[in-house]
C-alpha cells in the first residue's frame, strides 16, 4: 500500500471544513496512518513549495499557508497517491470538477483547501518533511476485507 501526505490548509481550518474533508477520505476507505495539527513557518514552506519560490504570487502563498495552524495527515491505501489527488481535483477551485474537494469547496486558485502529494517520490519526501517516523502508525483496520479483495491489498 502507498502512503501520501495531505495538508488541510488554513482555508479548510478557518471555514470549518475539517470534519467534512477527513470524513470524505475515511468514507472512501483511505486509512489514517498519521494526523496532527501544526503551525507552518517560512523555512518549511520554502522547502515544500521550492518549485514556486520564484513565482510572483509566492509571498501570497506563504501568507495564506501561515494564516492559521494546519492539519497534516498521512493517508494509506492501494494507489493512495493517485486516489487522493483525484479526490482533491485541479489546483484552481474554479476549474476543479464538482465532486472533488476543491471543486466542491473552493472558488480560488490559491485558497484551495488541501494539499496532496503528486507522485510516489514527492509523497516519500513530504511525509518525512512533516512527520517524525514514530508519528506514522502501521495498522490495519478490522474491516479491510470489506474494502479490498484479497489480491488487491
Ligand atoms: P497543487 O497544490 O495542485 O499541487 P502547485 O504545486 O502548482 O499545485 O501549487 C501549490 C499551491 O500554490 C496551490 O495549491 C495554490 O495554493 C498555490 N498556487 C499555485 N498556483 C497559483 C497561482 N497562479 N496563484 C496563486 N496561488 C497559486
Amino acid at each position: 500500500m502507498e502512503k501520501t501526505l495531505v495538508i488541510l490548509k488554513p482555508s479548510a481550518i478557518e471555514r470549518g471544513l475539517v470534519g467534512e474533508i477527513v470524513g470524505r477520505f475515511q468514507q472512501k476507505g483511505l486509512i489514517i496512518a498519521g494526523m496532527k495539527m501544526m503551525q507552518l513557518d517560512e523555512r518549511l514552506l520554502r522547502e515544500h513549495y521550492a518549485h514556486l519560490v520564484d513565482r510572483p504570487f509566492f509571498p501570497l502563498v506563504l501568507a495564506s499557508m501561515m494564516a492559521s495552524p494546519v492539519i497534516v495527515m498521512c493517508l494509506q491505501g492501494v494507489d493512495a497517491i493517485r486516489v487522493v489527488r483525484l479526490m482533491t481535483g485541479a489546483t484552481n477551485g474554479r476549474e476543479a470538477l464538482p465532486g472533488t474537494i476543491r471543486g466542491d469547496f473552493s472558488v480560488s486558485g490559491q485558497e484551495n483547501i488541501v494539499h496532496a502529494s503528486s507522485s510516489v517520490e514527492d509523497a516519500e519526501i513530504e511525509l518525512k518533511r512533516f512527520f517524525a517516523p514514530e508519528e506514522i502508525y502501521d495498522w490495519t483496520p478490522q474491516g479491510i476485507r470489506f474494502m479490498y479483495s484479497p489480491d488487491e491489498a
